[in-house]
């Protein structure tokens, strides 16, 4: 399936101000970033436009803050992009303004800066026209590579590509072809693993799944809800009440594609330091199961070594905890053995399988949580929409 946008490849940017809205939205602790990946993933477009003669203006959101706040503060990313880059990138103190307007015309080509938090601004969030035809006022052309924040209609990221030539960045190719290329021409067998606490997050993803897929393998706190459908008791496990017709008539109608937990790890609670696998017919009234067990484990991963292409969206657990995280890991580690292609959707699941150290064998993981979400759900992301088509 071929990107159907305007990439950065087919415009000229020599000698003009490009505006790149990035998804800089990295953790950070006491002002320190604990994972710059997204600002990484970030480098090949920013290099290439500023290798071509571009002046490139920055800009993202960072965390949800109400109004102006310096612990949301945009600096710690510019210190760390001009490393990464090898070059200087000066910071703007807001997106917008007269001083940011002034920064911004006396930048020349091949040189970077960063704006302040677009969020420190409520127009933002709510798209507004003349906010967004302020941050376009900035430059010649826009360029959207923030794939994780594709999912919002916001002004940096929908609005201001109303105001200006818009393409796409190569992140945010690179995302929509792995995911686009998966769900619309997929190499067989095609295998999609679930889990993560709640049904009903993904019951549209599990409707645009099941039809394509070969196997749906299914994990974690929303397989006791299955299980519970199948008619077993699953005693304090977390249960989504409000899914089970869902769940009772996806069962019915895919009965051999859906693959449920045979065993799993029951305990007192989260905060219990061991846990006791039990097989599912088994659960006792009052345990909660917080992991898949051994033999799931193993048929789950043998099931994913098997396949040609997997996606995988949800942990198996609650894998945060250490007693509960091996189910997680053994399909992170076989994910990793997986001699086909392996797609990990953003959020839990990228942070799972970064703290197991396995992120460089995948062939693609997703910086982009809600995003890759929504696109596997089959939905059309507004900043990606926006764009030209090629
Ligand atoms: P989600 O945002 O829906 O992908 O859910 C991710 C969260 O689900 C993680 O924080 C996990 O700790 C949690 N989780 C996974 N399995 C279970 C489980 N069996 N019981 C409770 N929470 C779980």
């Amino acid at each position: 399936m071929a990107f159907q946008k305007k990439t950065i490849r087919d415009v000229d940017v020599h000698g003009k101000r490009v505006l790149v809205r990035c998804d800089f939205n990295v953790p950070l602790e006491n002002g320190v970033i604990t994972d710059d990946r997204r600002i990484r993933e970030s480098l090949p477009t920013i290099r290439e436009l500023l290798n071509r003669g571009a002046a490139v203006i920055l800009m993202s959101h960072l965390g949800r803050p109400e109004g102006r706040d310096e612990r949301y503060s945009l600096k710690p990313v510019a210190v760390r992009l001009g490393e990464l880059l090898g070059r200087e990138v000066r910071f703007a103190p807001d997106c917008v303004g007269e001083e940011v307007k002034a920064m911004a015309s006396a930048l020349k080509p091949g040189e970077a800066m960063l704006l302040e938090n677009v969020r420190f601004h409520e127009e933002e969030t709510k798209n507004d026209p003349e906010f967004a035809q302020q941050l376009a006022s900035l430059a010649d052309l826009f360029v959207n590579d923030a794939f994780g924040s594709a999912h919002r209609a916001h002004a940096s990221t929908e609005g201001v590509a109303h105001y200006l030539p818009a393409v796409a960045g190569f992140l945010m190719e690179k995302e929509i072809q792995y995911l686009g290329r998966a769900l619309a021409d997929p190499s067989r067998p095609f295998v999609a693993v679930l889990g993560g606490a709640k049904v009903s997050d993904k019951i549209q993803v599990v409707e645009n799944l099941l039809p394509k897929v070969d196997a749906l393998l299914i994990g974690g706190g929303m397989a006791f809800t299955f299980l519970r459908a199948k008619g077993l008791t699953t005693g304090r496990s977390l249960l989504d009440a409000e899914s089970l017709d869902f769940v009772n008539s996806v069962l019915v109608e895919s009965p051999d594609k859906i693959l449920l937990p045979t065993d799993v790890v029951v305990a007192d609670s989260v905060d219990s330091e061991t846990g006791t696998e039990v097989r599912v017919e088994e659960i006792p009234e009052d345990k909660m199961g917080l992991d898949i067990g051994t033999a799931t484990a193993a048929t789950f991963a043998a099931r994913i070594e098997g396949a040609s292409t997997v996606i995988w969206n949800g942990p198996m657990g609650v894998f945060e905890k250490e007693p509960f995280s091996k189910g997680t890991k053994a399909i992170a580690e076989a994910m990793a053995r997986c001699q086909g292609v392996t797609i990990v959707g953003g959020g839990d699941t990228a942070a799972a399988v970064e703290k197991f150290g396995l992120a460089d064998k995948m062939t693609h993981v997703s910086t982009g949580g809600g995003a890759s979400l929504e696109f596997l759900e089959g939905k059309a992301l507004p900043g990606v929409v926006a764009l030209q088509d090629a």
